[in-house]
């Protein structure tokens, strides 16, 4: 009903933050308060190898009492990200990120990177497709189109 991850992605931009490993958990959290995001791709020489979000900062860095200046993203990132293909339904990108309890995805098209969706994403995306059902529905009681 909501169509295809592609589109989603189409709409937004394929754009992905990332951050190197190596780089200390000060760095990505400046960086996502920069951009005014909650999630970091971690790589390694371009090629990804983790995820970084505003959940580990919380539990793996403050909670279990890290430095941010002197811990590596390596050290609590989440590693092997669970990710998704373009042509991937909304619907199934929105029970996967529920069953895991996690809110983001990379997607991944012939073992590239070509985007990253958030929980966000999908419910702004969910939101006006549903506004758009619900004018045509109307349209249709009310006699405005045939
Ligand atoms: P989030 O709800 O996305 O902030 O993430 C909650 C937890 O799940 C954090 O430990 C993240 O590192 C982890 N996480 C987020 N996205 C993914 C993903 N696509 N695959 C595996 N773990 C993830």
């Amino acid at each position: 009903m909501y169509g295809f991850v592609s589109s989603v992605l189409a709409e937004k931009g394929r754009h992905v933050y990332t951050i190197e490993r190596s780089a200390t958990v000060a760095d990505a959290v400046r960086q996502m308060n920069e951009k005014g995001i909650g999630a970091l791709l971690v790589v390694e020489s371009g090629r990804p190898v983790g995820i970084f979000t505003e959940r580990d900062v919380l539990r793996r860095v403050v909670d279990a009492g890290r430095d941010p200046a002197s811990t590596h993203v390596a050290e609590v990132m989440t590693r092997e990200p669970v990710t998704i293909s373009p042509d991937w339904h909304v619907e199934e990108a929105m029970e996967l990120m529920t069953s895991h309890r996690f809110r983001h995805l990379p997607v991944i098209e012939d073992g590239n990177l070509v985007g990253m969706i958030s929980i966000g994403d999908l419910m702004r995306w969910v939101t006006i497709h549903q506004e758009d059902h619900i004018r045509q529905m109307t349209d249709y009681i009310t006699g405005r189109i045939a």
